[in-house]
């Protein structure tokens, strides 16, 4: 029976994608891309020569309806983002919700994803824990979404670029205290991968004194409010403040 194949891809390493995806990126008819041209070097890699087609945050409500009769034809398909797993801050939502409406079957091929595997390696508790994908750009906005989470008990994991790494871990100082503990994970399974543990205020001064924690792939994770702790304002108290900031000039 046709089916959508939501295959997860590495995040830097290419042997990363297990024997399973690889035979099922081979077996399907079509597999949908983010970027034809990016995901081409990696099925080159494994001898992947399945025909491609893009569909990303631009088209993707459109092409659902192609995909869809694709499926209609008998023909199975496999999505694909440009690096670990698709609808994880990346396209596909609107396509397996469109897909499922339609009656078809969606199966994941699990593989890897930035927020899981720092989560896992971070030392941070894992037990329970929330992705926030990525934060607003705009300072406002951003300081908005964190005074939001002050208070939240579960280890918060975050996607950033490393052009505003140090904006947001800025942020992140105000909005839950510099004292907090966290972890920015970089370059994950790549040759520079690295993890950078302590406090808001001791991973800003690391990152600020040393340019090359500002590049590459970064995934910022922080632990959760513990309303035991005694070197925190009480959690009310912290909430105004970060309120107050966004307030000020
Ligand atoms: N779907 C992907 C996943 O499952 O992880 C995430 C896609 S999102 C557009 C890209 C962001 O993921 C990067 O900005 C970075 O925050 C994080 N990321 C991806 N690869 C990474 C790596 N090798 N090391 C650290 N972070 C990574």
């Amino acid at each position: 029976t046709p089916c959508l194949y939501i295959v997860a891809t590495p995040i830097g390493q290419f042997d990363d994608l297990s024997p399973r995806a690889v035979e099922i990126l081979n077996s399907v008819d079509w597999i949908a891309c983010e970027d034809t041209r990016h995901s081409g070097h990696l099925f080159a890699h494994h001898q992947i020569k399945t025909r491609t087609t893009a569909i990303h945050d631009h088209n993707e409500r459109q092409r659902a309806q192609w995909l869809i009769e694709q499926l209609e034809q008998g023909k199975s398909c496999a999505l694909v983002s440009d690096a670990g797993t698709p609808l994880i801050s990346d396209p596909g939502y609107h396509l397996v919700k469109q897909v499922r409406a339609a009656g078809y079957k969606v199966s994941a091929i699990p593989g890897a994803c930035a927020a899981i595997a720092a989560l896992s390696a971070s030392g941070l508790p894992s037990d329970r824990f929330s992705f926030e994908g990525f934060l607003p750009s705009k300072e406002k906005a951003r300081l908005d979404k964190l005074a939001a989470l002050a208070q939240d008990p579960r280890t918060l994991m975050f996607y950033e670029s490393p052009r505003r790494v140090l904006n947001s871990l800025e942020s992140l100082a105000q909005a839950f205290g510099g004292d907090r503990e966290m972890v920015l994970a970089r370059e994950l399974t790549k040759t520079f991968e690295t993890y950078l543990h302590g406090s808001i205020d001791d991973i800003i001064e690391r990152v600020s004194n040393d340019p090359d924690q500002q590049k590459g792939e970064i995934v910022l994770l922080v632990r959760g409010y513990d309303s035991a702790s005694k070197d925190e304002l009480p959690a009310d108290a912290l909430a105004t403040l970060a309120l107050l900031q966004t307030e000020l000039p």
